[in-house]
């Protein structure tokens, strides 16, 4: 998808990875635009965490390189991509306990671009000055509106421990949001959820898209990543072994021969094929 006239927000070329002498990535190609969701799927041990881990920092590539937003990433430490507005959320929640849900979103707000943005000082911040005043209302306000977004403004209030599994996990993307990511990983964000929920979090997934930010998607629920996604990269053995629409995919032989294996998976792909995405 070289959409005509569009810039990539993030370039992967080549990238590669190696743990001694496993290549968990080998030499893997793909864009991704502003706005787009594309999903990132694959049998068990394909390379897909192993990519994430790569994009956000916590891996070094062994070979490639990564643009995003026309400035290299590849052997940029985590935080300082964070910076550059990269944010994910994890396969497990990680909220800050003793804290409500409300602190835990204005936490997020003080982290990646928006932090660095906000030109207020330490000193500003000890000494209470109307800038640092000024600073703390906007996070406040961004914070409560994210809470909003993602559905828990009845719970502002609550301890995060006292949340329940889907709940936490739409505050880990309230919480990523306040960074203001120009791209969002992430790592299988169905897993745990509740039915209900599961549609909750595709609306909101696709809402951060339509607010022009790109998402990147692993999802093991292929019934849930094929509807979503524009657009889906599919890895096996660490290599990039399709790169098209939803449709086709499903329709793809080496995909589905990848996913032979997985008895589950398959069954997803071909219920897929006659649900209406
Ligand atoms: P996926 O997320 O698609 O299931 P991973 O990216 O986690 O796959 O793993 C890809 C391959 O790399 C697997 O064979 C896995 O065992 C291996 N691997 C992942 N992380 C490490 C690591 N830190 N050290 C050694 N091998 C790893
Ligand atoms: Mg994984």
């Amino acid at each position: 998808m070289s959409a005509a006239g569009r810039t990539p927000l993030l370039e992967v070329r080549g990238l590669t990875k190696c743990f001694g002498g496993l290549v968990a990535v080998s030499e893997l190609d793909f864009d991704l635009y502003p706005g787009e969701i594309l999903g990132l799927i694959g049998p068990n041990g394909a390379g897909k965490s192993t990519t994430f881990n790569l994009i956000a920092g916590a891996h070094t590539a062994t070979e490639g390189t990564m643009t995003f937003d026309g400035e290299r990433i590849d052997g940029v430490p985590p935080h300082r991509i964070a910076a550059r507005g990269i944010m994910r959320t994890f396969q497990h929640n990680m909220p800050f306990a003793g804290m409500s849900v409300a602190d835990n979103v204005l936490v997020g707000t003080h982290c990646g671009l928006s932090g660095g943005k906000s030109g207020v000082g330490l000193l500003s911040v000890l000494a209470n000055t109307p800038a640092a005043r000024a600073a703390e209302a906007r996070a406040r306000a961004k914070a409560e509106e994210l809470i909003e977004f993602v559905g828990l403004a009845d719970e502002r209030g609550t301890d995060v421990t006292s949340l329940s599994f889907g709940q936490g996990r739409l505050l880990e993307t309230a919480r990523a949001l306040a960074g203001d990511p120009k791209l969002m990983l992430f790592d299988e964000p169905a897993a745990g959820l509740t039915p209900a929920e599961c549609v909750r979090l595709a609306v909101i997934i696709r809402s951060i898209a339509a607010r022009g930010i790109a998402v990147l998607l692993i999802e093991h629920d292929m019934h849930f990543l094929l509807r979503l996604a524009q657009r889906v990269v599919v890895l096996n053995f660490g290599c990039k072994i399709a790169d098209g629409s939803p449709e086709a995919i499903r329709a793809d032989p080496a995909v589905v021969e990848a996913y032979l294996g997985e008895a589950g998976a398959l069954a997803s792909v071909a219920e897929g094929s006659h649900a209406q995405a």
